[in-house]
């Protein structure tokens, strides 16, 4: 089996890649505006969550589902809206703003 490649500098990426952006300009998805300290709309991903749930964005540009505990990275989003691996996303992520040749691959 072919050894899997980790991408080492996430962090990094992460900072270059804002979530709101990606989310408008690569997914057509407008999140709402955050004007106190979170701010929601019905979940419009296609995931597997109850009809009620929310996605919430918190002042910190931080994103979360309400079905989920953990918070939504932007590789979390473009995994979710548009099918990929996570390797997969990151690369088309970071190709969408232009840093896909800073991506450090370990192995
Ligand atoms: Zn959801």
């Amino acid at each position: 089996m072919k050894k899997q490649k980790l991408i080492t500098n996430l962090k990094d990426l992460e900072k270059q890649a804002p979530i709101e952006i990606y989310c408008k300009s690569a997914l057509g998805l407008e999140l709402p505006e955050v004007t106190g300290l979170a701010a929601k709309m019905p979940c419009p991903l296609p995931h597997a969550h109850d009809e009620n749930a929310q996605l919430v964005v918190f002042k910190n540009g931080r994103v979360k589902c309400t079905s989920y505990d953990q918070p939504l990275s932007v590789w979390d989003l473009a995994m979710e809206a548009e099918g990929l691996t996570f390797r997969e996303a990151v690369e088309a992520v970071c190709e969408f703003f232009g840093i896909k040749d800073q991506i450090q691959y370990n192995g």
